[in-house]
This record gives C-alpha cells, structure tokens and sequence, in this order.
C-alpha cells in the first residue's frame, strides 16, 4: 500500500488491543519472560536488563538464568568475586564491564538497603550502568509502577507510526509520558519489543501484512514486506 492513501486517526486504544493479538504467538521480551519463570524481584529485573544492554534476547535470556541459578539475591552476588560474575556472564556484551557494576550494585544493596532493592527511582539511576531504560522497566515489571521504558524497538515503532516524532529514545520516552495513557506505560514495551521484532522490523517492515496499517504514518519507512 502506498503511503498516500490516507489513513485513519491514529487510535491508541484499538492499536493496542490489534498489536496484543499480534504479538500473542511471538517470543515474550526478555524481561517479562524472565518475570514469568520467576525472576521478578527489582533486583533481579534490574541486573537482567543490565545484562540485556547491547545484547540480543537470545543471548541475555540465558546469560541471566545462567547467573542466577548460581546467585540471585544481592546477598549472594555480593559473595561473588568479579571474575567468577565475569564468567558467568561472559556471553553478554561489554561483560567485563557489567561484572564489577553488577557486583557493586549488590554490595550496596547488601550494605545500604538490608539487601533488598527498593523501588525507589532514584536510587536505581543511582548505579553505575543504569539508565532510565532499565531503572524504568525494572520498575513497571518488578514493582507495578507507571513507567516506560523505551528501547530501540518501542522508539523505532511509536515514531513510524506518527504517534510520537522524537529523534532519541530519551525524547521518544518524554514524548509518549506526554501523550501515551498512563495504563499502557508498562506494557508498551512488553508489545513493541516482539513487535518490533518481528513485524515493525527495523529494515523492511511487515507493512503489507501489519494490523495497525490503516492508521501508521509510516514515518521514514521507504522499503518494506
Ligand atoms: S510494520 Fe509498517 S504499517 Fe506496521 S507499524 Fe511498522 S511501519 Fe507501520
């Protein structure tokens, strides 16, 4: 289809609810699927989307089980040495980096909260290697609160659709707290990363087939399935 014919009014609500159907078959985003085996602590949320950070799913999903079969509460991360954390995540991007920050995370954890992370906003963006992408989806899986947070898919995604017009994920985050409701900022991201994954992919988007076609913009997308 042509991106000249013109289209419905971008409605949130109906877009969900078609995306929800899509993405239903699909792999779930890592955290959310870690959450459901378990995993679903703040602490562990967050030292998994640390490990997610420049790394594919396929990759951070088992690193972090991986990790947390040996050790998974602050208490016993903060038992580790840095090189034993190091090798069990060493099939993550930048490890050697994560490990000493995952294990500082612990240590003060154990030190100043009596060893459980509290979701506290603030205190999350307090660690080294924690930005607002993680700090705010260990908050919206762990811990229920109203965040969004914004990777590549979800940033890539809200903008072609013409929902938000925003050139980083940062500003892509503070355009939908403006106009996303705040019942879909936690699930934004467990939808757009399968459908962005699989359907809105960044080269040669499933537009012919995609559900939400009749009202995306379709902004920047040149070529597409
Ligand atoms: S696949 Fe195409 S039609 Fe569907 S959301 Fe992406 S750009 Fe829009």
């Amino acid at each position: 289809m042509s991106r000249s014919v013109s289209k419905e009014p971008f409605d949130i609500d109906r877009a969900v609810r078609l995306v929800r159907d899509a993405v239903r078959r699909l792999p779930k985003a890592a955290m959310f699927e870690l959450a459901e085996e378990g995993f679903n602590s703040p602490f562990e949320q967050l030292i998994a989307c640390i490990i997610s950070i420049r790394t594919y799913d396929e990759i951070s999903l088992p690193t972090a089980r991986n990790l947390f079969t040996r050790a998974r509460t602050p208490a016993d991360i903060s038992q580790l040495a840095v090189e034993e954390i190091d090798a069990l995540i060493r099939e993550c991007s930048f490890h050697e980096r994560k490990a000493p920050q995952i294990r500082a995370i612990a240590q003060r954890v154990v030190d100043e909260y009596g060893g459980a992370l509290p979701c506290d906003r603030e205190v999350l963006l307090s660690f080294a290697g924690v930005g607002p992408k993680c700090a705010n989806l260990a908050l919206g899986v762990a811990c229920g609160e109203p965040f969004i947070s914004v990777d590549v898919h979800v940033h890539r995604v809200t903008n072609r659709w013409g929902y938000v017009s925003a050139s980083t994920p940062e500003r892509t985050m503070t355009a939908l707290e403006a106009r996303l409701p705040r019942r879909y900022w936690i699930e934004i991201n467990r939808l757009l990363v399968p459908f962005g994954k699989h359907i809105c992919t960044g080269s040669l988007p499933r537009c012919s087939t995609c559900p939400v076609l009749d009202m995306c913009q379709q902004v920047g997308v040149t070529n597409h399935r």
